[in-house]
C-alpha cells in the first residue's frame, strides 16, 4: 500500500490519525498529560461534516478539553429539548433536558461541523499536540500484532515514517485498521440511508424551544425527518429510511427528497416560503462496530470504531467519550510502560455497553415504540428515557426502562436482536457505507 519510500523517520509517543471529534478529543487528553502527540489530518480545514446536533452529556468531555468557554462565545444554537412528532402530526410534549437535570450541561448546541470540527482541532493545538493538515496517512507500520507507527504523506508531498508508542486511529468511517484487521460486524438491523438539505428562512421556534431538534416520523412510519435549526437562518432537513426504500428503484435524490417532504404536512409547512442553499447530500449509513476496541500499540476511537444510526444524535457524544476513555487508558499505559491491548481497551466494555443501550432505543422506535405513549404509561420513568436522550449511557440506572417498555409491545414483537447476532455473510459482502456531496456550497 506503501506508494513512496520515506524520506524521514522520527519519533512520538502518540500518533493520532484524524482531526474529527474523536482525534481532536483524544490527542488533546494526551498532550494535556505532557506526553508529545502528533495529528494528522488529510484535509484541509474547515471542511465539510454532518453530523451537527449535540446532546448534553458532550458538556463533561468538552469541559475537561477547555472547549466550554469557546462553545459559549460562540454562535451555535442553543439546544434545550428533543421533540418527536408521529406519522399522523401528533407532537410528543418536548423533552427538556433541564427538568431533568437541573445543571448548565443541559443546554447544549446545533453546530456546523465545519466551525466546531476546525475550533476542536485549534483548540487541541493549544494544548500542544503537534497537527498537520492535509497530511493522509498511508498506512499503520505492524511488527507482528503490534502497531509501532504511521508512514503520512505530508502536504508538500514527502512521505515521513513516524515511530509511535501508541497510534490511535481516528479516521471516521474511512477506518483504516477496522479494514486493514477485517474488524467489522455489521449491524443486522440497522440499515438506512440519507439524503439531506439546508434552508434559510425556514420555520423557527423560540424561547426554550429555538434550538430544538425535532425529530418527524414519516408518513409510511418507515423513517424519520431530523429538523434542526442552525446559525444564520439556516436549517439542516434530512430524511433517513430504510436503504433499499430510499434508493432503489427511485429518481435522483434531489426527486426522493421531494417525494417525501411532498408527503410530510408537518415539513412541507415549516419550510414552505424557504429557500434551499445547497444541493443534495446523500449517504448509506449501515451502523456497524468492530470486534475489539484495541490491540498492541492501537485504539480505535469514533466512527473508527462504530457508527450507529443517527435517529438520537448520538455520534458526536460517542466520539467524544471513545476519544475521552482512550485518552486515559493510553496515558495511564505510558506511565507504566505498558501499551498492551488489555491495558489500551479496558475501557471497551463499558462503551459497548452504552452504545448497546441506545442503540435498543434506536431500534425500538423503528419497531414502533412511541415516546408518548411511554410516558403516558410510565409518567415516572420520564426521567429515565430522558437520561438515555441526553446521552447518560454508561449507568445501570437507565436500564430500569427496558421491562416496562416490553409491557407495552403487541403479541408478536420481541426485543430486537443484538448487533452482533450475525448478518448473512452475502448481504455483509455488499454492504459500504459511501457519503455523497454535492457541487457548489457546502455548510
Ligand atoms: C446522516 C448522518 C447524520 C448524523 N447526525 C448526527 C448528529 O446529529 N449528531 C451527532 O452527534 N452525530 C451525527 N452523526 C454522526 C457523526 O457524523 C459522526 O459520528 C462523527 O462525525 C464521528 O466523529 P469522528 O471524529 O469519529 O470521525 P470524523 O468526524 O469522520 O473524522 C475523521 C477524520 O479523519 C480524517 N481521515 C480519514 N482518513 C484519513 C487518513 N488516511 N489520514 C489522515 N486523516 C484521515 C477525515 O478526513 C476526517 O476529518 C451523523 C451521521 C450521519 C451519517
Amino acid at each position: 500500500m506503501v506508494t513512496a519510500a520515506p524520506v524521514k523517520v522520527s519519533e512520538t509517543d502518540v500518533v493520532v490519525i484524524g482531526g474529527g471529534p474523536a482525534g481532536s478529543t483524544a490527542s488533546t487528553l494526551i498532550a494535556q498529560k505532557g506526553y508529545k502527540v502528533r495529528l494528522f489530518e488529510r484535509e484541509k480545514f474547515p471542511r465539510f461534516h454532518i453530523g451537527e446536533s449535540l446532546i448534553p452529556e458532550t458538556y463533561w468531555v468538552l469541559e475537561r478539553l477547555n472547549m466550554l468557554p469557546k462553545m459559549k462565545a460562540s454562535k451555535f444554537v442553543h439546544k434545550h429539548s428533543v421533540q418527536f412528532v408521529s406519522a399522523n402530526g401528533k407532537l410528543s410534549a418536548p423533552f427538556y433536558f433541564y427538568d431533568n437535570k437541573p445543571h448548565e450541561c443541559s443546554q447544549t448546541w446545533q453546530v456546523v461541523r465545519s466551525e466546531f470540527d476546525l475550533m476542536m482541532l485549534n483548540n487541541a493545538r493549544e494544548h500542544g499536540v503537534n497537527a498537520h493538515e492535509g497530511a493522509r496517512v498511508l498506512d499503520v507500520i505492524m511488527e507482528g500484532e503490534k502497531a509501532t507507527g504511521v508512514k503520512v504523506q505530508l502536504e508538500d508531498g514527502t512521505v515521513e515514517q513516524v515511530n509511535a508508542k501508541v497510534v490511535v486511529d481516528a479516521s471516521g468511517q474511512t477506518g483504516m485498521l477496522m479494514n486493514r484487521l477485517k474488524l467489522r460486524t455489521w449491524d443486522p438491523l440497522l440499515n438506512k440511508g440519507a439524503i439531506w438539505t439546508y434552508w434559510e428562512g425556514a420555520y423557527r421556534d423560540t424561547g426554550r424551544d429555538e434550538g430544538a431538534t425535532v425529530v418527524i416520523q414519516t408518513e409510511n412510519k418507515q423513517g424519520w425527518f431530523w429538523y434542526i435549526p442552525l446559525h444564520d437562518n439556516r436549517i439542516s432537513l434530512g430524511v433517513v429510511a430504510p436503504f433499499d426504500y430510499l434508493f432503489k428503484g427511485r429518481g435522483t435524490h434531489e426527486e426522493t427528497y421531494n417525494e417525501e417532504v411532498e408527503k410530510c404536512t408537518v415539513v412541507k409547512q415549516r419550510i414552505a416560503g424557504a429557500k434551499r442553499v445547497t444541493g443534495y447530500f446523500a449517504t448509506r449509513d449501515y451502523s456497524y462496530r468492530c470486534s475489539r476496541v484495541a490491540g498492541d500499540g492501537w485504539v480505535l476511537v469514533g466512527d473508527a470504531f462504530g457508527f450507529l444510526d443517527p435517529l438520537y444524535s448520538s455520534g458526536v457524544l460517542l466520539a467524544l467519550k471513545s476519544g475521552e476513555m482512550a485518552a486515559d487508558a493510553i496515558t495511564d499505559g505510558l506511565a507504566k510502560n505498558d501499551v498492551s491491548e488489555a491495558q489500551l481497551g479496558n475501557w471497551g466494555e463499558k462503551l459497548n455497553r452504552g452504545i448497546d443501550r441506545m442503540r435498543r432505543l434506536v431500534c425500538e422506535y423503528y419497531e414502533g415504540f412511541s415516546f408518548g405513549n411511554f410516558v403516558r404509561n410510565f409518567p415516572h420513568l420520564r426521567g429515565r428515557v430522558t437520561d438515555l436522550l441526553i446521552g447518560d449511557l454508561f449507568e445501570d440506572k437507565v436500564d430500569e426502562v427496558w421491562d416496562p417498555m416490553e409491557t407495552l409491545y403487541n403479541e408478536t414483537k420481541v426485543a430486537p436482536r443484538m448487533w452482533n447476532s450475525g448478518t448473512d455473510p452475502e448481504i455483509a459482502a455488499n454492504k459500504v457505507n459511501e457519503l455523497f456531496i454535492p457541487e457548489g456550497a457546502k455548510p
